[in-house]
């Protein structure tokens, strides 16, 4: 009788221990899916604290732009080298990440390869062949991209916004992705080793991992068997975290595009937006009645000196911007030495939505005033006034965000709250004002240089 109880328990213990990994995957898992879900979820929050916008407009066009410039990558080629290095992490990223799926249900049941037993040979040997030429692909675009960035040192990426952390994020991904791809080739090669000693099923086709075999080759099948779980782990924790580094880093933009896209402004560019608070002001004048009817008579700050000034698009705009710089590379006051750079606009309207988002958590969901504000703490007066609002960092974003819109916002702060404009442009609107030209003469003298001699 003792003896059997002796059994049962060895036998129940051996179960339990044999599914410890398997209990560890599912907790590790489990809680790098809850903290994404609530980072997604803060963000969303923090992005809505912006003021309202309709964009629910011409929808297809909207998809289209989506599938075309978040999708498709469309206005990343424009600049060919970095444009197609890009394409193809992006299209490896993707590709990769389905074998993922098979990773975590591995992870989950505790079987190796689960997919090889239900799709057939040739089709599992082609898809693990393809991930892994696609693992290579991203392996050297990324070591291009750091040569590019660290030793090459293109300079869109050397402005002073890009100092301290956000050099400091660039290169942390860079280094992510290629300890990521180098784990994930080392434990197919490990893999294939144990396969071919007949410990784990033949299930794979490993063109680019073999290459690696010989480093491993040497080990006895015990050391080998540990090294390939290694990898296994440390690649699959690695991507867990990265998931989890997104909402701290520039790689939003993974996420952001494709919203960002769809909501991106679909009008003419140029055609400047009518601010509603004017437009209430202007009716208020001439159907005071009517307007009163409608609740305007609280007065509402026209433009923007903070971030809760500015709508929704352009607090997503700000998360989804990559800080690759094309729009400062474009930018025409930047190419002649002023101090506007569009990138720094979306960088440190990002920068101050953090901070208020904070100061809202911290106060029990009321912003306290800090005594900051984006105008003058953030962004100054000199960087607003540089801008010829040409448009060209809005052409030049590939995806889509708009830094003038930010600008044009702020600069309407300035002069219909604070009044305050260079003198130039305040003569300029005077006269425009009263003489209906800019030019500083009255309108029935217009005619008085036909007398002229
Ligand atoms: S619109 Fe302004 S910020 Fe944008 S490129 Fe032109 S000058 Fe630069
Ligand atoms: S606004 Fe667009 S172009 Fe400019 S840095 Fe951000 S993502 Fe790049």
């Amino acid at each position: 009788m003792f003896i059997f109880q002796f059994l049962e328990e060895k036998i129940n213990q051996t179960i339990m221990i044999s599914y410890i990994p398997n209990l560890i995957f599912l907790v590790i898992f489990s809680f790098a899916i809850f903290f994404f879900t609530r980072n997604i979820l803060k963000l969303r929050r923090i992005i809505l604290m912006g003021r309202d916008i309709d964009r629910s407009d011409r929808k297809s066009d909207r998809i289209k732009n989506m599938i075309r410039i978040a999708l498709g990558q469309s206005k990343m080629v424009t600049k060919p080298i970095s444009g197609i290095l890009h394409v193809v992490v992006y299209i490896g990223f993707i590709i990769i990440n389905i074998e993922l799926l098979e990773i975590v249900i591995d992870g989950i049941l505790g079987s190796h390869r689960f997919f090889s037993k239900y799709i057939s040979t040739s089709l599992y040997n082609f898809l693990i062949g393809f991930f892994e030429f696609f693992a290579l692909l991203v392996l050297i675009s990324v070591v291009i991209f750091w040569i590019r960035r660290n030793i090459v040192k293109i300079k869109r990426f050397l402005s002073a916004e890009m100092k301290g952390w956000p050099k400091m994020d660039a290169d942390n991904i860079l280094y992510f992705e290629i300890v990521l791809m180098l784990l994930f080739l080392s434990m197919n090669a490990t893999d294939l080793i144990l396969q071919n000693r007949e410990y784990y099923n033949q299930a794979g086709f490993f063109p680019i991992s073999s290459f690696l075999v010989p480093l491993f080759d040497s080990f006895s099948t015990e050391s080998l068997y540990y090294m390939e779980r290694s990898f296994w782990w440390l690649h699959i924790i690695g991507i867990l975290f990265f998931l989890n580094y997104l909402y701290y880093s520039k790689h939003l933009h993974i996420l952001l595009a494709f919203p960002n896209t769809y909501y991106a402004n679909l009008e003419a560019k140029g055609k400047f937006e009518i601010l509603e608070s004017v437009k209430n002001e202007v009716l208020l004048m001439f159907y005071p009645e009517k307007m009163q009817d409608k609740n305007t008579s609280q007065v509402e700050k026209f433009g923007a000196s903070d971030v809760l000034d500015l709508n929704w698009v352009q607090l997503m705009n700000a998360y989804s911007c990559t800080e690759c710089g094309r729009c400062t590379s474009e930018c025409p006051a930047n190419l002649t030495g002023k101090k506007l750079s569009p990138r720094k606009i979306m960088m440190d309207t990002r920068d101050r939505l953090e901070e208020v988002s904070v100061n809202i958590s911290k106060n029990n969901g009321v912003f306290k005033d800090d005594a900051n504000q984006l105008l003058d703490n953030f962004i100054s007066r000199e960087e607003l006034w540089a801008c010829t609002s040409c448009n060209a960092c809005v052409d030049a974003c590939p995806i889509n965000i708009d830094p003038l819109s930010i600008i044009m916002r702020m600069r309407q702060y300035l002069i219909m709250e604070e009044s305050s404009a260079h003198s130039d442009l305040n003569n300029m609107m005077n006269n425009i004002e009263n003489n209906g030209a800019p030019w500083p003469f009255n309108q029935q003298d217009r005619e008085l240089w036909i007398q002229e001699p």
